[in-house]
Parts: C-alpha cells; structure tokens; sequence
C-alpha cells in the first residue's frame, strides 16, 4: 500500500493539485497511490486552499480515473477547525491526526477521535511518542513507569495507550534503528483494544500528573486571555515554553516557535500593554513570560 499526501501548501492555484499529483505518481514510479491526504490541513488552508480551488472535485477526478485510491487529510490545528473539514466533506474516508496520551485535549484530541470515527472515518495517528518524547520521559515520570507491573518501557506504554482505544484504525511511528523496528512490532503483537485495565489507565493519570507538575506556567489552553490586541497568540507560546522545559527538548520547541509560529503571533510581538493579565483564569502575569518566551524560543540553537 503506498500513502503521500498533497502538499497542499505548495498548491498557488487549481492545476497544481494535478501537477502535483502527476510528480508524485511519476517520482514514485508508479500509476496509483493507495492513499492519497491533503497535507496539514487547519481551517485555514481549509478554506484559503481546499475550498477556495474545488480540490475536492479534483481529487474525486483523481479516484475516479484510479490515480488515487482513497481520500483522506492530515490535520494540524485546533477541534473546532477539525468538526469542520469533517463535516465538509460527506466521501472522506480517512484522516490522519496528533495524538498520544498527552495530548487528549489538543489539536483534534480524544474529542476528534471520537467524532471522525463516528462519522465513519478511518483515523490513523500520528506522532504517538510525541516525536520520540514520551520514550524518553523526565525522571519523575520514569519512576512511575519503573514502580509499575507489568514493566514496559515509556515507548511501549505510550504505543499500548494509542492501541487500545476502539476509534484508532492505525499508528504510525517513526522509526530510526531496526532494534526500534523490532520494539514497536512487539509492541503490536501484545496490543489489543481495550487491553488496558482500570489500574494501567490509573497509571496514565500519574503520569499526566507528572508532566503537569513539571509544568512551570500552568496554562490550561483556555483561550480566555485572548484575543491579544498585538496579534500574540499567547496560549501557543506558553505552551511551547512549557513543552521546552517539561520535555528538556529546546531543540524542537525553538523550531516550533520559528518555523511554526507566525512572527506576528510570537511573544516578541507583545507590547506589554498587559491588557491579558488580568483576564488570565490561572493568574498568570502573561506580560511577564512573553520576554522570558522569546529570549528562550528566540535564540538559535547551537
Ligand atoms: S501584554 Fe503582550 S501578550 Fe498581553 S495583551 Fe498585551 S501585547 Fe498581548
Ligand atoms: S487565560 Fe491563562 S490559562 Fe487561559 S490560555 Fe490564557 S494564559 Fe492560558
């Protein structure tokens, strides 16, 4: 089965879905692809790409004439933009979304699993480990692991975690070594859906409480300090601060903010007009992390 996705980014006006698609089939020296996602969708490209050049209608031309075989979208944003890409299009057949046991309430989350599957979507998921994260967890978290029985490794509970849920039709994890190849097929072997007893999904609270300790600003995602009047999209930067410090990894949160984050929507943008502060349901003094944000994410990485 062979699966690319549309770079739907890349895509400037109608005729470059076709062109693209033509380089893909044409690179991949093959006549059809299995599965065929338009790339990161978020309302945005949604509606600024999809809709605004009827993609959809070229995509069932594609399926039509057997140059693709399924339809689906790979989704990066927030649930409210995912219920609406679902119910805009009745043929989906599947989609492709952000999730591990971190990340229950973000992007599509536990919410939009549950919805796509009951709209008969397939849901594939990615990034289960957090982009390798979760198999490598602070030492607090480690210790909840360790006291633990059965033992699993952090990537093993992460991957059985996904698993187990009814709604996931497939997981997709990257892998770099063939010991991890090994581990992850093991893994399989022993998962089941509903697998996980009451005590084991115990163990996952733990842990969730764990990172939340870690935490340093405990920003919920409420949304309740926003909008900015500077354009600062304060939730996603204190987020990847906090992903930063919980997870050790400046690495990936600096991409994040650089690449991610749109410069007008960065905490450098803020102005400390303060008007967020006390709006902030957990207390927090935004205007006073929005520097420690950018000096942090801002800097480049050695
Ligand atoms: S203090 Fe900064 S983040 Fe808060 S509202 Fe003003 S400009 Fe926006
Ligand atoms: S109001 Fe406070 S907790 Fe809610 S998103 Fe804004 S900073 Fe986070």
């Amino acid at each position: 089965m062979l699966a690319t996705k549309s770079p739907v980014w890349a895509i400037k006006q109608a005729e470059d879905f076709d062109r693209c698609l033509g380089e893909q089939l044409k690179k991949l020296q093959t006549d059809h692809i299995d599965f065929y996602l338009f790339h990161g969708l978020g309302a945005k490209r949604w509606h600024d790409v999809v809709l605004k050049f009827d993609l959809l209608r070229r995509a069932e031309a594609a399926k039509q004439d057997g140059r693709i075989g399924h339809i689906g979208f790979s989704f990066h944003d927030q649930y409210d933009a995912f219920q609406e890409i679902v119910d805009g299009y009745d043929q989906w057949e599947f989609c492709q979304i952000q999730y591990n046991y971190l990340d229950i309430e973000n992007q599509a989350g536990t919410k939009g699993l549950q919805y796509a599957a009951s709209k008969g979507l397939a849901v594939v998921v990615m990034e289960p480990l957090m982009g390798g994260k979760l198999a490598r967890p602070p030492a607090q978290v480690q210790q909840i692991f360790d006291n633990f029985e059965p033992k699993r490794t952090p990537a093993d509970w992460a991957l059985q975690w996904v698993w187990n849920q009814p709604e996931v039709s497939l997981l997709l994890s990257g892998m770099s070594s063939a010991r991890q190849v090994e581990e992850n097929l093991a893994s399989a072997e022993r998962s089941a859906v509903n697998s996980l007893d009451a005590e084991a999904l115990r163990l996952f609270q733990d842990v969730r409480q764990a990172y939340k300790d870690l935490t340093p600003i405990p920003c919920t995602q409420c949304g309740y300090c926003m909008p900015c009047p500077s354009g600062v999209d304060i939730p996603t930067n204190l987020e990847a601060y906090n992903n930063a410090m919980v997870h050790n990894d400046l690495h990936s949160a600096r991409f994040f903010y650089q690449r991610f984050v749109a410069e007008g929507a960065r905490a450098s943008a803020c102005t400390q007009c303060q008007e967020c502060d006390p709006k902030c349901t957990q207390g927090i003094i935004i205007s006073e992390w929005m520097p420690k944000v950018d000096a942090l994410l801002g800097a480049k990485t050695a």
